[in-house]
């Protein structure tokens, strides 16, 4: 099968750079940024900043550098984190927290990865009792990857930090997908992520870029947020490559991120009627889809694989399937056409 004809749902990760950003990548202006001195990057970083109302941010090489860096500037070792069970920073970073912040992880469970501040309340430990681990800080992943790409609403956005902020507890935002939480929301990241401590989202997922996050917040959290960075081996040289398509993809790729919610939709949609699995299409707000199946998951996976659709087994029976650039709306009606067929023979096998 020709690598063209193939249907990659994995994720929004697989999305290749667009033409523009290859040419704006191939003009860059560039210089070392160890020494601050690479304009395309200080371009990105001055931009991020005044797009998300805030006075600075930093670029670093990924979603989880970012994000483990503002958990080491906020916490002290010993300290609690409050976060959803299915957290990105609870399942996907290694073990971070503890191996580099000495922090351990307080899990709560949300209503679809959405957490309440009566969720997070009665999980904090802010009484001063010597003999409990205290809270050091709260989290929020907006929108939830492995809740299904659900977004946490603005009001409740709002409740949690100003639960977070009566408690005097710093806040912290894993906005890995924060432009897809705007677009469903018809609202801009400044609003929805306002008052936040630090906000840290990728460039390198839905919004096409090869390579990048930012995190974003204050001067002064952004100077130490550049040791760290520095400290974890982050320091990049003639990164303005990268910044020049991260440029295009702050600027013009936000735009589009409803079509991705739209072809995620239309995927619910045919999963819905296929026999064996179960999906509530209302429940795709962006561009995440999760569904779980009666059969062997990681099985139908891998006949879906032989038939050029590219999907996740999340467990023994849920599939997750992701939307985005590189994947237009009549190759999602293809891989409906073909999910169906294959859970057909799946099921007939089961
Ligand atoms: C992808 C992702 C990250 C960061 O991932 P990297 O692969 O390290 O860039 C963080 N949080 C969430 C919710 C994510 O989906």
């Amino acid at each position: 099968m020709s690598t063209e004809s193939i249907i990659d749902l994995r994720s929004d990760t697989v999305t290749k750079p667009t033409p523009e950003m290859r040419s704006a990548m191939a003009n860059a202006e560039v210089g070392d940024d160890v020494y601050s001195e690479d304009p395309t990057i200080n371009k990105l970083e001055a931009r991020a900043a005044e797009i998300f109302g805030r006075e600075a941010s930093i670029f670093v090489p990924t979603g989880s550098m970012g994000n483990q860096i503002a958990l080491r500037l906020h916490t002290q070792p010993g300290k609690e984190v409050v976060c959803e069970s299915r957290a990105h920073v609870m399942d996907w970073e290694m073990g971070m927290a503890a191996m580099f912040s000495g922090c351990q992880l307080r899990t709560v469970a949300g209503q679809r990865g959405i957490l309440r501040w009566k969720d997070i309340e009665p999980a904090l430990a802010t009484t001063g009792l010597y003999y409990k681990a205290q809270t050091g800080l709260i989290w929020v992943e907006n929108t939830h990857n492995m809740a299904g790409g659900t977004v946490t609403p603005l009001s409740v956005m709002r409740e949690v930090r100003d639960g977070a902020h009566d408690r005097g507890l710093p806040i912290h935002l894993d906005g890995a997908r924060i432009f897809n939480a705007a677009a469903a929301l018809e609202t801009d990241v400044a609003t929805l992520t306002e008052g936040y401590d630090s906000v840290n989202f990728c460039l390198s997922k839905g919004l096409c870029a090869p390579v990048g996050s930012l995190l974003v917040g204050t001067a002064e959290f952004i100077r130490q947020a550049r040791m760290v960075r520095k400290a974890l081996g982050g320091g990049m040289r003639q990164a303005g490559i990268l910044a020049a398509a991260g440029l295009i993809a702050l600027e013009e790729m936000p735009k589009r991120l409803h079509e991705d919610h739209a072809t995620a939709k239309q995927l619910a949609q045919a999963l819905a009627k296929i026999e064996g699995i179960t999906i509530n299409p209302a429940d795709v707000e962006t561009n995440i889809v999760i569904f779980t199946t009666t059969f062997d998951a990681p099985g139908y996976v891998a006949a879906l694989k032989r038939r050029g659709v590219l999907a996740s087994a999340l467990s023994t029976h849920s599939v997750r399937l992701v939307t985005h650039r590189d994947v237009d709306a009549a190759a999602c009606l293809r891989a409906g056409e073909i999910l169906s067929t294959v859970a057909l023979d799946t099921f007939a096998a089961a």
